[in-house]
């Protein structure tokens, strides 16, 4: 009976001291990180697929009759983020290892729209491509209602 109240009161004093205990607040704000880090990464990955879906449209229809390869990447896995492999001409396969690296690199969360960000991370010449690659594909995947994912992407 009275090692029963004995530990009785270890236990009481083992949660009081959790909810006093620093690392019991360092580990509750670890898991909020990786939570929030789990959300960035889910958001990365949907922008990288929604940035090869407006390359991959555009270079169906404007580069039509091109010679198209595979898309490898060093950097990504595109058959993971695509759900599907790529082929795609030179111009547009190098416009989209550009979009992918820097669209990965954003420092910024939450990250604002392109078109808006203090720091336009793309090379000139590529800034200019990408642009256009988002207005044609764009309008044809909002007429096909396909179009989601895409506040940050506007350039
Ligand atoms: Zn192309």
């Amino acid at each position: 009976m009275w090692t029963d109240v004995a530990a009785e009161s270890r236990e009481v004093r083992a949660v009081a001291d959790a909810s006093t205990d620093p690392n019991a607040g360092r580990l509750f704000a670890a898991k909020q990180t990786a939570s929030m880090n789990a959300a960035r990464e889910s958001q990365l990955l949907r922008d990288l697929n929604t940035l090869a879906t407006f390359i991959d449209v555009y270079c169906k229809h404007r580069h039509r009759g091109m010679s198209k390869t595979p898309v490898a990447l060093k950097t990504h896995d595109i058959t993971r983020i695509c759900g599907r492999d790529l082929e795609l001409c030179a111009t547009c396969h190098k416009l989209l290892a550009h979009a992918f690296v820097k669209r990965t690199r954003c420092p910024f969360d939450p990250k604002p729209m392109c078109k808006k960000c203090p720091d336009h991370c793309y090379a000139p010449e590529y800034r200019v491509r990408i642009r256009k690659v988002m207005k044609f594909s764009g309008r044809r995947l909002v007429l096909r209602g396909r179009l989601r994912y895409l506040r940050h992407l506007f350039f």
